[in-house]
């Protein structure tokens, strides 16, 4: 199939801790603004990260990328770093950036940017409750 576009999706799940506070506002104003997310002894999610990317199909293998590869990639550069850590505490990211389902989409998204070979990184997409997900596509 020479030349055909495809768009694949690789899903992969992590738990992380995470609370909402912005320093440049009062106790108040982040509490008025996050609710109980503004708690700063944090509180949980598993989210659901999909990864997809675009390319062509390769005549010989049928792939348009290599799936144990892209598994590996997240596995290494997003699971390791943010399964069961505190994202504010733990991910450097997330130390002055606040970890909302938006910015962690962004964040994974320059994290695999540069490390998928062969595919175009299309779309990160991050599901904190099943209801409720953000996508991010580049620039
Ligand atoms: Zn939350």
């Amino acid at each position: 199939m020479l030349g055909v576009m495809v768009l694949l999706t690789r899903k992969a799940e992590f738990s992380s801790a995470h609370y909402y506070y912005n320093e440049a506002w009062s106790q108040q104003e982040n509490e008025r603004v996050f609710g109980k997310c503004a708690n700063r002894n944090g509180h949980g999610h598993n989210y659901t990260l999909e990864v997809s990317v675009a390319g062509e199909i390769d005549p010989v293998s049928g792939f348009v990328v290599d799936l144990k590869t892209l598994k590996e990639v997240i596995e290494h550069e997003v699971i390791q770093a943010y399964d069961h850590r505190h994202l504010n505490l733990e991910v450097p990211e997330f130390r002055s950036l606040i970890p909302t389902t938006e910015n962690i989409a962004i964040s994974i998204w320059r994290r695999l940017e540069s490390k998928i070979d062969g595919a175009h990184l299309q779309r990160v997409r991050v599901y904190e409750m099943p209801d409720l997900f953000a996508d991010y596509c580049g620039e």
